[in-house]
């Protein structure tokens, strides 16, 4: 008997839900990717612990899945189990007044819903959010950021599941840096729930920087295009002055199309999706842009996407 069999056992005796060889696509911004052997869906804090636990312990390979915003899933699917919760959409009030407000949000509530849900009570901080694909956990294992905002700067703490023990870290020990966070290369830590502090805000200011943030949205990415955001982080100003799309459309790869994926004419720093694209296309084109860029500038790319399951080298027989 498979590991994967034996914890699809173990879960169904503790009710925990789950489905087998389920096709990740529709799960990712990309609308790529092949099925999870195993797709497991807690319910809440308990069942999210017991699943990670018991995945532990049949030395099951597991992913965790956010909103799949900033994913690659490979055509192969991913091994193992896929922990996805499907935790209440809800927010948790902790404290409310004319200064500020403090709420406590589940990871796997939405992070534009969040943003726009905690704007409306009238706080600021957030009107980014609303602009950023993916679910909250994700925003904060990336510290998802735009428009001179990152999620760092409104979270007071963060719940997580580390070493089978539920427990809160505050901000400033989570390590957060530019499109980082400790979480991040940390496989066992899984983010449940973030808690923000936000000083009151004007209603109509507020509504005006999320309708201000929409507008820059629509005028700078590929539109009606599935992708997964950045796919390179900027370098640091001391590695070069250039942002990584300048980079990429320097060393002359705007518009490359490798099968059907494409380097978008509109932002070069986005791989698209026309259509049928696999993650081999996708793959393949940022293989690509790591070497060429190497070569025309001198600069390496550093990768924001994050790769989940099998990648063969473009050209190696697979
Ligand atoms: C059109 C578009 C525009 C974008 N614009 C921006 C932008 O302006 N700024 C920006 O920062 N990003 C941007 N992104 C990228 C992406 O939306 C963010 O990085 C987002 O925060 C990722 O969250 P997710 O839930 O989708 O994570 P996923 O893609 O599901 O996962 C990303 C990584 O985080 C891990 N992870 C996710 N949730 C958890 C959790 N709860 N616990 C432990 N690990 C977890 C996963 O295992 C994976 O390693 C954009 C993406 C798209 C498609």
């Amino acid at each position: 008997m498979t590991g994967a069999t034996r914890l699809a056992e173990e879960l169904h005796r503790k009710n925990i839900p789950f489905e087998r060889g389920v096709p990740l696509a529709p799960f990712t911004t990309f609308r790529i990717g092949g099925p999870a052997e195993l797709l497991v869906r807690p319910r809440n804090y308990t069942q999210t612990a017991q699943a990670f636990e018991l995945t532990q312990l049949l030395n099951v390979p597991y992913f965790f899945l956010g909103g799949g915003s900033n994913l690659l899933v490979s055509d192969y699917g991913i091994d193992g189990a896929v922990l996805h919760p499907d935790f209440p959409e809800e927010i948790q009030i902790l404290e409310q007044n004319e200064q500020y407000l403090r709420a406590r949000v589940p990871a796997s509530a939405r992070a534009p819903w969040t943003g726009k849900r905690l704007s409306e009570l009238g706080y600021t901080g957030l009107e980014f959010l609303t602009t950023i694909p993916g679910n909250l956990g994700g925003s904060v294992i990336q510290n998802a950021g735009c428009y001179g905002w990152e999620i760092k700067d409104v979270l007071a703490s963060i719940t997580v599941l580390e070493k089978g023990e539920i427990r809160e870290i505050p901000t400033a020990e989570a390590g957060f840096s530019y499109r980082n966070s400790r979480f991040k290369n940390d496989r066992s830590i899984i983010i449940l729930a973030a808690e923000f502090k936000l000083p009151a805000g004007n209603p109509a200011e507020i509504n005006s920087r999320i309708e201000e943030y929409k507008q820059r949205r629509l005028k700078s990415q590929p539109r009606n295009r599935r992708s997964a955001g950045s796919i390179f982080k900027n370098p640091p100003p001391e590695v070069s002055a250039e942002k990584a799309w300048q980079l990429i459309d320097r060393s002359g790869l705007r518009g490359t199309v490798i099968g059907d994926a494409e380097i978008s004419t509109e932002h070069c720093n986005f791989i698209v999706n026309r259509g049928r694209a696999t993650a081999a296309d996708v793959y393949a084109l940022i293989r690509l842009a790591e070497e060429k860029v190497f070569v025309v500038t001198g600069v390496r790319l550093e990768r924001e996407v994050v790769l989940a399951g099998r990648f063969d080298e473009p050209g190696s027989a697979a």
